[in-house]
């Protein structure tokens, strides 16, 4: 494949395959889309003007396949469709290392494997591509049998905006532990149970859970704005000064010895597999557990208290859906 813009297979238009395809083919690649006839995307991804195809025929056509389908449903995917018809010498592109890092797909060997990760949803890389701007991204090589697995990346990362914004060069090992740890530990595991716990905190001592709302849960963007645009610095430069000495003395409060002995655990979890193992199991098992823990979250206090309030937010009305699938 010598091509700099190789004819490129969206297989999946979720969060992430839709941004790639619209970002890619506005830069000037040949896109198809790969989905199950009658599938839950394949109306949105021919309203965006798509060819679409079943996955082993986009895939059979492709010199790059983006395999942008849910982790769990990839090996099933890949040894069923994507391995009996991908192109001798084509690109295995993934989004998040998982399948390849913990030994759920092993590649066959004439293809090479690369890894393009956004470090951020998917509606964020299509909004940001199409402002001149692009979503921060990491690439990583798994096999390289053209020679020129890292230029492909490279190309594809730029095709989608990444490459304006920083692109690093990573290992699927350092992405799929440290997406996992970030996603566990800190963006989604740890914050919602620390907004969780805080709200309740209040609520339980007595205080309206409307006021308890806006200072566990809704102000928590507005210092994460500034996190984003100027670091922990710029929280200090516009919060007060009472606030300040409160975070620095109380904040080691619940960040403390334990918290961080919690979070050691949670690496080592990713690090040995045992994560990955149970995740994988709860998955073939039907997914019960996870449904009903996530069906409790829904169903947490704070979320009924938050719909009444967010009513009354009218310029929520149309926000992009930036929350959704960031992880
Ligand atoms: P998603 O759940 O939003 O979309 C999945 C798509 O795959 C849908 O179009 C669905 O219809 C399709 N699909 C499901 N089963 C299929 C099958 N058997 N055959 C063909 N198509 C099928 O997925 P996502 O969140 O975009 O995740 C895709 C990949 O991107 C994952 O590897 C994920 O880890 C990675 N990633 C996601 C994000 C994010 O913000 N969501 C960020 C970085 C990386
Ligand atoms: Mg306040
Ligand atoms: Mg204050
Ligand atoms: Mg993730
Ligand atoms: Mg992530």
């Amino acid at each position: 494949m010598s091509s700099s813009k190789p004819r490129i297979a969206i297989v999946g238009y979720g969060s992430q395959g839709r941004a790639h395809a619209l970002n890619l083919r506005d830069s000037g690649f040949d896109v198809t889309v790969g989905l199950r006839p009658g599938g839950p995307t394949e109306i949105k991804a021919k309203a965006d003007g798509f060819t679409v195809k079943t996955p082993a025929d986009a895939v059979r056509e492709a010199e790059l396949v983006a395999v942008l389908t849910p982790d769990m449903v990839q090996p099933q995917l890949y040894g069923e469709v994507i391995e009996p018809n991908i192109a001798q010498g084509a690109c295995l592109l993934f989004a998040h290392g998982f399948n390849v890092h913990y030994q759920q797909i092993n590649p066959r060997e004439d293809l090479d494997v690369v890894l393009v990760a956004p470090k951020g949803p998917g509606a964020l890389v299509r909004r940001e591509y199409e402002i001149g701007r692009g979503v921060p991204s990491v690439y990583a090589v798994h096999q390289d049998r053209s020679g020129g697995a890292e230029q492909l990346a490279l190309a594809y990362c730029a095709g989608i905006g990444g490459a304006r914004q920083n692109a690093i060069k990573t290992t699927f090992k350092e992405e799929t532990e440290t997406d996992l740890f970030g996603e566990q530990a800190v963006l989604c595991g740890g914050a919602t149970k620390l907004v969780q716990a805080g709200w309740e905190t209040l609520v339980e001592a007595g205080y309206q859970p409307e006021v308890a709302y806006y200072e566990c849960l809704h102000e928590l963007k507005l210092i994460v704005d500034l996190f984003y645009e100027g670091g922990i610095t710029r929280m200090h430069e516009f919060i007060s000064e009472t606030a300040q000495y409160g975070a620095l003395t109380r904040g080691p409060y619940v960040v403390d010895d334990n918290t961080r002995a919690q979070m050691k655990k949670v690496l080592e979890e990713i690090q040995d597999g045992t994560f990955a193992r149970q995740w994988i199991a709860e998955y073939a098992a039907g997914n019960a557990q996870y449904k009903a823990m996530k069906q409790a979250d829904l169903e947490h206090p704070i979320e009924a208290v938050g719909r009444k309030l967010r009513a009354n937010m009218k310029w929520l009305g149309n926000a992009p859906a930036t929350a959704a699938k960031a992880a």
